[in-house]
């Protein structure tokens, strides 16, 4: 914090941002071009400040992956073009590139041409939880500035300091390892553990066999719906801020409206994806207390420890894992694989485990 607190009054024109998700990396880059963008270097009060801490800043462009990569057309329309053009609103223009290990090959070589002749008014701020995947050349370019993991003693602490109750907030700790963010929305939401109870009853009926397994892969895709239209809904409140009393953008942020509104598309696109895989990570959480719990491992060691697991023969249980984790992976690495085929198969192996 003191480095970038010290980088603001003069900064560098590109920063990379380095370590495991939910460490921090967002909130930082968010607060650093809050400081880049503010008239008073971060007051933290002024609209500046408030629309560059919702990301929303006219002049802040944000880059992610749409499906696994980020593409050579998304880096040269959200950032080529309008770093060397002049800024929406008067001022500093900042670039964030989340998950920037995940440039493709060509798109990191447009990046790389912005980084080499950088505009004198950009700030570009590099997200990366996989720092080593970036090409060396882009990396050369970054000031990098390292994050380590949270501490499952310090994520208890600012949850419980925020207001959560003291159990829920260590129950949250545990379950997101370190990621503050997540831990928040376990901790907070009401519904924050739902995806876990989803979890609950999946493992339950896929316990029963082939059909209850069937019903399991069917009862997470009915949860993961309800979770997306959800997600559909709070757009509007995003966009609010922008909107005239007619409800159309204003002249002004017509662009930074149209920005928003692929960003919460693509958002929705892999909201089914995201909510299949916190269950999974649950069912996971789940099965590998049972291991704990069968190998005498006591309450401390649970990830789970509001839980008791039931008593289940290890090598099965551990089957059950396997089955679990194969389908995060696959999941993970190929988009065009069929959910709900997926999650039968995973549920199918399971209940034979
Ligand atoms: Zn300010």
């Amino acid at each position: 914090m003191a480095f970038l607190r010290q980088a603001a009054a003069r900064p560098h024109h590109a920063y990379l941002l380095a370590g495991p998700e939910g460490g921090g990396k967002s909130l930082a880059a968010r607060a650093f071009a809050a400081a880049l963008l503010c008239d008073l270097g971060g007051c933290g009060e002024c609209r500046s400040c408030r629309l560059a801490l919702e990301d929303k800043h006219p002049n802040e462009f944000v880059v992610e992956p749409e499906g696994r990569d980020i593409h050579v057309e998304t880096v040269k329309q959200e950032i080529w073009h309008p770093a060397y053009r002049t800024a929406p609103e008067p001022g500093r223009k900042v670039f964030v590139i989340r998950e920037a290990d995940r440039l493709n090959p060509s798109a990191a070589d447009a990046l790389l041409k912005v980084l080499e002749e950088p505009p004198a008014d950009a700030v570009f701020l590099l997200l990366s939880a996989r720092p080593h995947e970036l090409p060396e050349t882009v990396l050369s370019r970054c000031h990098v500035v390292t994050f380590a993991p949270l501490s499952e003693a310090f994520v208890v602490q600012t949850l419980t300091a925020e207001g959560a109750e003291p159990e829920r907030a260590a129950l949250a700790a545990r379950l997101s390892g370190g990621n503050l963010g997540r831990a928040r929305r376990l901790a907070m939401d009401p519904e924050g553990l739902a995806f876990r109870d989803v979890a609950r009853r999946a493992l339950e009926r896929a316990a029963a066999g082939p059909s209850g397994a069937l019903e399991a892969a069917e009862s997470v895709l009915v949860a993961a719906e309800r979770y997306r239209k959800g997600l559909t809904e709070s757009l509007k409140d995003e966009l609010a801020p922008f909107l005239d009393e007619r409800g159309r953008p204003e002249e002004a942020y017509r662009g930074a409206v149209r920005r928003l509104e692929e960003r919460h598309k693509r958002r929705v696109r892999r909201a089914e994806r995201d909510y299949v895989d916190w269950v999974l990570l649950a069912a996971s959480s789940l099965l590998r207390d049972r291991v704990v719990a069968a190998v005498g491992g006591g309450d401390g060691l649970l990830m789970n420890p509001d839980i008791s697991p039931p008593a289940e023969p290890i090598p099965a249980t551990a089957r059950g894992l396997a089955a679990i984790e194969e389908a995060r992976a696959a999941l993970a690495e190929d988009l065009n694989l069929n959910v709900r085929l997926v999650l039968e198969q995973a549920f199918l192996r399971l209940g034979s485990a």
